[in-house]
């Protein structure tokens, strides 16, 4: 198999990435960065973001991502298409196999490969996405200001997007399967208190419906009991909120990670549990996931990664 020795490699191209890249490469270390499975990253579905500080007309997931590439190649990142297929993290230096075809021996390896909100699997998810089907609130959110909207889901982040959107909407749906919710005593609370926010009990989504964008919902209430039936609510805006699958598989024999998949990063840095891995953005984040906390960890794990690189030379 072809092998290529590098000084740096990153694996990964949201936010996180490109800005550990932006860094690296003004420290003159030349990084290779692997774009991954979905080139730009999660921002490049969402429609527009206008939470980014220095955007006041807001931009848009995708122009943000290309200005960020752009960026990073200004300072020497050698962006490359590719997903990290395979990692031996036992040896040194680190080897990542690249689409089952090439090995990249790094001295440094930051993964910053995000995480994947979990979607039902229905057609409809793919037909309505971007016009009404959104996997963040407080990204899209303020789109449906004075509108309908549903949130699918009953944990902590359903409940959190909920009460957040119940702030802007006019109403706010939540869909939830069992008949009582996941998330914890608090978050219940604050739900139960929202006056524009119901809660549809044993419900679960047959499908979407609208000219062009989404006008509503079919539900099964009570889906496979004596009493199911049908039911249709009036939405502008359906949101998926079952939680969210972080993209570590590749490195977790070596990387130690909690119980969903989140790489463990030692507080206030970026280090793993290997010396030389450094990890940034959603892969690491289960509280955040925003943008611009994802680009301020890129930035962490850059630093640590250049002091380290300096450790070894004067070892
Ligand atoms: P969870 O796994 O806790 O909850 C997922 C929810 O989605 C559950 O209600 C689950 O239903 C429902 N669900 C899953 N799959 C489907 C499906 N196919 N159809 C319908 N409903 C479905 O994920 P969260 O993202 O809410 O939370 C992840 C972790 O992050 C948790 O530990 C949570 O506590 C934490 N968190 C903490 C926050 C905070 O403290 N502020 C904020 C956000 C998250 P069911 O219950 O029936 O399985």
């Amino acid at each position: 198999m072809n092998i290529e020795k590098v000084k740096v490699l990153i694996i990964g191209s949201g936010p996180a990435g490109y800005t550990a890249a932006i860094y690296l490469g003004r420290a003159n270390l030349a990084p290779v960065l692997y774009e991954g499975l979905q080139p730009g990253g999660q921002l490049t579905i969402t429609t527009e973001i206008e939470n980014f500080p220095g955007y006041p007309e807001g931009v848009s997931g995708w122009e943000m991502m290309s200005q960020l590439r752009v960026q990073a190649e200004r300072f020497g990142t050698n962006v490359r298409a590719g997903i990290a297929t395979k990692a031996d993290l036992s040896c040194y230096p680190f080897k990542i196999t690249i689409d089952d075809n090439k090995i990249i021996e790094t001295e440094v390896l930051i993964i910053a490969t995000g995480a994947t909100a979990k979607y039902l699997g229905l057609p409809d998810e793919q037909k309505y996405a971007g016009s009404g089907v959104s996997a963040c609130a407080t990204c899209d959110g303020f789109f449906y200001k004075g509108l309908d909207v549903a949130v699918v889901g009953g944990g902590d982040t359903a409940c959190e997007e909920a009460i957040y959107l119940s702030g802007l909407c006019n109403k706010v749906y939540m869909i939830v399967r069992r008949n009582e919710l996941r998330a914890s005593k608090v978050m219940r609370n604050r739900v139960e208190t929202a006056k524009n926010i119901e809660v549809l009990w044993e419900h679960q989504t047959k499908g979407l419906f609208g000219e062009g964008v989404v006008q509503g919902a079919v539900l099964w209430k009570k889906k496979g009991t004596p009493e199911e039936e049908e039911v249709n609510i009036k939405i502008d805006g359906f949101f998926l909120a079952i939680g969210h699958q972080p993209n570590s598989e590749v490195f977790s024999e070596f990387i130690d990670t909690d119980s969903i998949g989140y790489i463990k990063t030692i507080p206030g840095s970026s280090k793993t549990n290997i010396s030389g891995v450094f990890s940034c953005g959603d892969v690491q984040d289960p509280v955040y996931r925003q943008a611009v906390t994802a680009a301020g960890s890129g930035c962490m794990a850059a630093i640590d990664a250049e002091r380290w690189l300096n450790e070894q030379v004067t070892l």
